[in-house]
């Protein structure tokens, strides 16, 4: 099975036995690292381009395992979605997320998270139940969470996706569809998607402010986006000059490298009340 996403650690690559068996022993071995705390969340910023403020940051996975040290998620995401284990993945994901918004609303600082979900937590029909149990465990209110999910993900299966993306915003959460541009969908299927938000991937963003393609692709998205009703989001924002495109074309928030790397949850409160004085 070959991917061409060109990741240079292709688990997948045949003739290695090294790294088939690097995959056997992740798979096995994530349960294990949840429980043990070897996994822990990233929190990156997302700016809101009009107030200059932090109003939600990415919960991103980092996973240090003491057998085989920092594993990327782009690397066992996909591994633990093929095994079934990214159900632990996101019992744990969304706990530790609404409890630590949840201990920022308590500290008075209104920091939304936003979680990424996979193709498999969108075929659970139980999920909104469980969120909802989980926010009213924290006493989160429930726009302090936020949900993120892929264009793949939902087409995955798409009608029993849908089902729980409608229950989820009927709900009352908030929905981004990321990764925007890299799938295969078409418009109606977007028109069809119960979503708050449209975030741009970073394919598109990362060299705005020197290719002219990018340019007018990003510049269209947010028009059609914003004609959709939906709030954009650009990801992967590394320069200044990139930023001021974005600004100029309507964009709402940004995300990349150029405001904050992702970053501890201690790192991201000083990030915040550091900017909150400026
Ligand atoms: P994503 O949701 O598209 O997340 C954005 C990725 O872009 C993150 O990589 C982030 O660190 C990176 N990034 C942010 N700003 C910049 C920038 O300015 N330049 C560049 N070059 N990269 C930037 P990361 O943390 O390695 O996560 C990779 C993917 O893993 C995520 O892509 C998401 O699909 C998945 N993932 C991460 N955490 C979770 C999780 O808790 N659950 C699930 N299901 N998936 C997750
Ligand atoms: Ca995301
Ligand atoms: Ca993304
Ligand atoms: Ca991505």
């Amino acid at each position: 099975r070959c991917r061409t996403s060109g990741k240079s650690y292709a688990w997948f690559d045949q003739d290695s036995t090294v790294l088939q068996k690097r995959r056997l022993s992740i798979m096995s071995e994530l349960r294990q690292g949840l429980k043990n705390g070897e996994v822990n969340f990233a929190y990156q910023p997302k700016v809101n381009l009009l107030s200059g403020q932090v109003e939600v940051v990415e919960a991103l996975v980092r996973w240090n395992s003491t057998t085989h040290g920092f594993i990327p998620p782009d690397e066992f995401i996909p591994i633990a979605e093929r095994t079934g284990d990214i159900r632990h993945l996101t019992d744990w994901g969304l706990e530790t997320a609404i409890r630590q918004a949840s201990d920022w609303h308590n500290q008075g600082l209104e920091i939304a998270v936003a979680l990424n979900l996979s193709a498999n937590d969108l075929t659970n029909h139980r999920l909104p139940d469980q969120v909802m149990g989980l926010l009213n465990r924290y006493q989160l209110p429930i726009r302090l969470l936020k949900l993120e999910v892929t264009e793949s993900a939902v087409m995955h299966d798409m009608d029993r996706a849908l089902a729980v993306l409608n229950r989820l915003h009927d709900l009352g959460l908030f929905l981004s569809i990321d990764d925007y541009g890299t799938g295969y969908s078409s418009l109606s299927y977007l028109k069809q998607l119960p979503m708050d938000e449209l975030k741009i991937d970073k394919a598109f963003v990362l060299k705005l402010a020197s290719n002219m393609e990018d340019q007018i692709l990003v510049r269209s998205t947010i028009e059609l986006a914003h004609n959709l009703g939906l709030t954009v989001t650009a990801e992967g924002v590394e320069d200044a000059q990139s930023v001021e495109l974005l600004r100029q074309y309507g964009c709402d928030m940004v995300q990349g490298y150029h405001i904050c790397r992702p970053v501890s949850a201690a790192d991201l409160e000083t990030f915040v009340r550091n900017q909150k004085e400026n």
